[in-house]
């Protein structure tokens, strides 16, 4: 099946061969004929999948070109970084249509998005807080939205979001599209759903819960004491050229940021207490090569699309499954394959049968060859209580090398 087989613009269809994309990802062929033809779609997708290409796409199709009617496409996220990138989509998909998509967040002054959505907006890309100020000083008015894309619903829900997001979605038209994305549907979602989308259609791809298929994903056992000992030496036998580093904390992110410079590696850091514009900086130079290394807490990398990741070191388990599966995401994006490899201390036991139970499978634990381990009885399964580290640790011989394309 090709893009043109859809009924898209020839103006979109331009915009996806200048991407270079050639066939639609699974979740893309699903979805888009049932946005096409106007139907609420309640989506489930995996990060890298190819989601946002999926609800922009038939989007961009459905408005044509730029009119004086007003904003007809909402797109809410829930952080910064992933309502930049959903705008950066709409204006690459979008380049040959001349339809004008606008930026709204928080973290930067009102001025210069102000003059940008009076020059008029047909698609708005905006996390909840900034939108409602928009809205509440009246330069945003959501009368003609077409259009409403939820996106990381679940996300939203975690940071606390759905009273303003509530808010936003009374002041959009009754009569219109909604399309609902999240990686979960906790119980506090299902009322929302049934309120905001009228006779949906699931769109599922894959099981719900598996961790992405392209990423090979190992468990490095080691005493709490020598975390950051691995990780250092990890980095060190690895040559690779992109990894990002997630911590649990911002303070970790600080903490590991400055050991790793420390060894002469090019490194940013990317967390809630870093400005936007230190935020843009780390996250431009880790695209761009600048730097090689990007220590990243849950909340700051959700769902950032980096390409060419090659591997992702969890420094601190997740406490949450979903957000191992997300971390993992990082890497392995739009069928590439990558490697995620987690420091696992005997205290992370209950967080990692989590991750285990969530993902239906068992992850393979390795050691580090060459690592001057110093408690070896941690390897030993019988010293672990109830459960244990399962099947003995591997040894990893080596590691992938270099940035794949
Ligand atoms: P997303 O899940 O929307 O974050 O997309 C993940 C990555 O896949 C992005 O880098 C997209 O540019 C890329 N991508 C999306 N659709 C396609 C496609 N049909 N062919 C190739 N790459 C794609």
């Amino acid at each position: 099946m090709t893009f043109k087989d859809f009924g898209l613009s020839e103006a979109v269809l331009r915009g996806i061969e200048a991407k270079g994309y050639t066939e639609p990802t699974p979740i893309q062929a699903e979805a888009m004929p049932l946005v096409l033809q106007g139907r609420d779609v309640m989506g489930s997708a995996q990060t890298g999948t190819g989601k946002t290409a999926a609800f922009a796409l038939p989007l961009l199709s459905k408005l044509g070109g730029p009119s004086n009617e007003g904003t007809r496409v909402l797109v809410l996220e829930p952080t910064r970084e992933l309502a930049q990138q959903v705008h950066s989509s709409f204006e690459d998909y979008g380049k040959f249509t001349g339809l004008r998509s606008v930026l709204i967040h928080g973290g930067v002054g009102y001025g210069s998005q102000r003059e940008a959505l009076l020059k008029g907006a047909d698609v708005i890309a905006a996390t909840p807080g900034r939108l409602l100020d928009f809205m509440e000083d009246g330069t945003i008015k959501l009368g003609q939205v077409k259009y409403l894309v939820l996106d990381e619903v679940d996300r939203m829900l975690d940071m606390g979001f759905l009273p303003d997001v509530s808010r936003i979605i009374k002041s959009c038209p009754k009569g219109r599209q909604t399309l609902f994305f999240s990686a979960t549907l906790p119980p506090e979602l299902e009322s929302l759903t049934k309120w905001i989308l009228t006779d949906p259609i699931a769109v599922e791809i894959g099981r719900r819960q598996s961790a992405a298929e392209t990423v090979a994903h190992a468990l490095y056992p080691v005493a709490k004491d020598q975390k950051m000992d691995l990780l250092l030496a990890m980095l060190e036998m690895t040559h690779f050229e992109s990894v990002i580093i997630f911590t649990q904390t911002k303070v970790a992110a600080d903490i590991v940021c400055a050991r790793v410079a420390g060894m002469k590696h090019k490194v940013a850091a990317i967390h809630g207490d870093r400005s936007q514009g230190e935020r843009e900086e780390a996250l431009a130079g880790f695209k761009s090569g600048k730097y090689e290394v990007l220590v990243a807490t849950d909340i700051a990398a959700r769902g950032l699309d980096i390409a060419g990741v090659t591997h992702v070191i969890n420094y601190d388990v997740p406490q949450h499954p979903e957000d191992y599966v997300h971390r993992i995401g990082r890497t392995g994006r739009a069928l590439k394959s990558g490697d995620a490899f987690t420091i696992f201390t005997a205290e992370d036991l209950d967080p990692v049968r989590k991750i285990e139970r969530y993902i239906s499978a068992q992850i393979p634990r390795q050691k580090l060859e060459g690592f001057n381990y110093l408690y070896t009885a941690l390897f030993n399964e019988s010293s672990i209580p109830a459960g244990g580290f399962g099947r003995g640790a591997r040894t990893h011989k080596g590691f992938t090398i270099g940035r794949r394309k």
